[in-house]
């Protein structure tokens, strides 16, 4: 339905929500132990030979390859086909020249999955936005890149089928309430980006590396919303880049790279200790893979590293980089496949990032059971079993 917001007030409501972490930490409310219990596992979609989100994407995926398009259709067709909520996909399309292929111009194409309130101008939206790259390496040849990046891409698509019923839930209540675009609060929509040629083809550098989300925040800064719109442009609209990178391996460290973010860490590594406690992940309670969360403002050195990010991070947008310091054993070599990803961990960063995104879009009262005999509870101590309930 059409309507227009006095965009003063909306303008107010903004500055206060996101203009200073402590506002924006305030106007975040924890899931109850009970939304928490209904996060979904990924299960068997995460099977590496026949998972329905995960095996098709365990293949290389070079840009320009037939391995890249089966990808990409995987990713269109779960979005538009699998899921009953109105996901738009934007198709970011782009050439380059790389110095491993001469004078031929390689196409990338990234993708933007995306959900708003069904009453909302896109440019008053504030979005959540997830990404992960999904091309492989260039070389070694027939590189799969199980943590680099399919099992990033796989959790992804969990996190949009986890909350893909709550949300159409919670707007049509709000909508039956009279409550959707009322302008009162601040319209909060998710998508996720599946990013093209973030690798380098010969070595690393500002022109041979990260082609997809280079050029998309490009168009993306070029991109103006209607003057009264509460945003200038997609990339103002980001309310929180969260990249996923190297995850399916054991033991991950994730530190907390950036002090303007933190408190976003702390939320979402509070949201995997209370997972843990709660039984609901397959890890060792121990092992918890975000523990930074003692970091004080002073401990940050300005250390990061090199990835989607940057160019989104250089025109001003907010990063949680979900990456592991150290990287993964295997990483950039042959055995970054299926064999040697960490099962238990894998799933668990699914339930953890889809719980996150589910708080994050305030989805309490909104999340439906898990279908009885499919929760899955933990021992706690890294082996998971399924209870009948
Ligand atoms: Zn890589």
């Amino acid at each position: 339905m059409p309507y227009h917001r006095p965009n003063g007030l909306v303008r107010a409501v903004r500055l206060v929500l996101t203009f200073t972490a402590a506002a924006a930490a305030l106007a975040y409310t924890p899931l109850s132990d009970d939304s928490l219990r209904r996060i979904p596992s990924g299960g068997a979609d995460f099977d590496i030979d026949s998972g329905a989100l995960l095996a098709p994407i365990l293949t290389p995926r070079v840009p320009g390859t037939a391995g890249s398009r089966k990808a990409r259709q995987h990713f269109v067709d779960f979005f538009t086909t699998q899921l009953p909520g109105n996901w738009t996909v934007e198709w970011h399309n782009s050439t380059s020249t790389t110095p491993a292929t001469g004078d031929a111009l390689v196409p990338f194409s990234s993708l933007v999955f995306r959900r708003d309130p069904p009453w909302a101008v896109p440019g008053d939206v504030g979005r959540l936005t997830l990404a992960a790259h999904y091309d492989s390496l260039y070389r070694p040849e027939g590189f799969v890149g199980a943590v680099d990046s399919a099992v990033p891409c796989a959790v992804l698509m969990h996190v949009a089928r986890s909350v893909d019923a709550a949300l159409t839930d919670k707007w049509a209540a709000m909508l039956a309430a009279g409550a959707g675009g009322d302008g009162l609060d601040e319209e909060k929509g998710v998508q996720i980006m599946l990013l093209d040629g973030e690798e380098a083809w010969v070595s690393w550098s500002d022109s041979d590396s990260l082609y997809g989300s280079r050029a998309l925040a490009e168009t993306w800064e070029a991109t103006r919303y209607d003057v009264a719109s509460v945003f200038s442009t997609p990339l103002d609209a980001i309310s929180l880049f969260v990249l996923l990178d190297l995850l399916g391996a054991p033991d991950p460290h994730i530190p907390s790279y950036f002090a303007n973010t933190h408190w976003a860490y702390q939320h979402m590594a509070a949201v995997e200790g209370r997972l843990r406690k709660l039984g609901m992940l397959e890890t060792p309670l121990t092992s918890q893979f975000m523990e930074e969360d003692w970091k004080e403002a002073h401990q940050f050195t300005g250390g990061f590293v090199l990835d989607d990010h940057v160019p989104f991070m250089e025109r001003g947008v907010d990063i949680l980089h979900i990456i592991p310091t150290p990287f993964p054993v295997v990483w950039h070599t042959m055995d970054d496949d299926g064999a040697h990803l960490d099962m238990p961990t894998t799933r668990d960063w699914a339930r953890i990032m889809a719980a996150f995104v589910a708080e994050w879009m305030d989805l309490e009262g909104f999340l439906p059971a898990l279908p009885v005999g499919s929760h899955e509870k933990c021992d706690g101590r890294g082996r998971g079993e399924k209870l009948e309930l």
